[in-house]
């Protein structure tokens, strides 16, 4: 979260704040493929601007009493546009005195800068944590009867580290990654499968990434490899449209489920490859 692109990422991130479910009904009503939407000078401050000849959707803006709010640690309020786009009250001495009509904007209504992704840092490095896991997890592969094929990322669609086919039973891998990284690619489409996507339940894509990759992060945390870099920008990208979080969170019991009798296996099988997992690890190591 120290990174420059975490800190731009999340600084767009709080301007999108929280809509009542109330605005949200009347945005969907007015514009059902809304994605992201912020009001006029919000989006001047991101570097978009509302395109000619566009109508806003209209929402209800709490007006609050004159009372200034308490600035937040040496944080100024800046206030201006803020009120234009219907902040939902959270503090419970700042009730709305009255409601006013206002307008904001769909991400689709402008144009300019592309707004910022949050940074997923492909997993470098090659720890012998990372080489034990592989050996594990390949062992899962075979159990679930599943084909493991590690392939030229020339041959695979444009910025993937590895896919799940879920009617060929396959799983395919970049040979071009690092064992870190390697290693949780494979959990991560492992998971896909143990999840049954594609297979019967299919969440959403965005739901879907989530709880892949939330299954995949527990698993290597567990294991010994913390892939933190790399899988809070993947799932807030996927989650970005979807209301973040709120996605997260839903995702969570699956992934608690899943990533819970992954480990267990996983575990099982720790006996088996302790044998010969030195020697493999020191040859991998170079
Ligand atoms: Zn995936």
């Amino acid at each position: 979260m120290s990174s420059e692109g975490w800190r731009s990422f999340l600084t767009a991130q709080a301007r999108f704040h929280t809509y009542s479910p109330g605005n949200v009904l009347l945005i969907l009503s007015q514009d059902s493929h809304a994605t992201r939407v912020a009001g006029f000078h919000t989006w001047r401050e991101l570097g978009r601007f509302v395109k000619k000849g566009e109508h806003g959707i209209a929402i209800l803006a709490p007006v609050f009493p004159k009372k200034e709010p308490k600035p937040e640690a040496g944080e100024r309020q800046t206030g201006e546009a803020h009120s234009d786009e219907g902040k939902v009250a959270v503090e419970s001495d700042h009730v709305p005195v009255r409601f006013r009509v206002a307008h904001v904007f769909d991400i689709a209504q402008t144009d300019g800068e592309p707004l910022p992704e949050a940074p997923a840092r492909r997993l470098t490095g090659a720890s012998a944590e990372a080489h034990a896991l592989i050996a594990r997890l390949m062992r899962l592969v075979e159990q679930e009867g599943l084909r493991l094929e590690y392939a030229d990322p020339k041959t695979m669609p444009r910025g993937t580290n590895g896919y799940y086919q879920p009617m060929e039973g396959r799983i395919v891998v970049s040979n071009a990654i690092a064992p870190n990284q390697q290693a949780k690619t494979l959990a991560h489409e492992l998971a896909h499968h143990l999840l049954e996507h594609g297979r019967g339940r299919e969440p959403g894509r965005p739901t879907e990434e989530a709880e892949a990759e939330g299954v995949a992060f527990v698993v290597c945390s567990r294991f010994g490899l913390d892939t933190s870099d790399y899988s809070f920008g993947y799932v807030a990208n996927w989650s970005r449209d979807e209301g973040g979080p709120a996605l997260v969170k839903q995702a969570s019991a699956a992934i608690q489920a899943v990533a819970g009798g992954m480990i267990d296996r996983l575990e099982a099988e720790r006996a088996h490859v302790s044998v010969r997992q030195p020697r493999q690890a020191a040859v991998l190591e170079r």
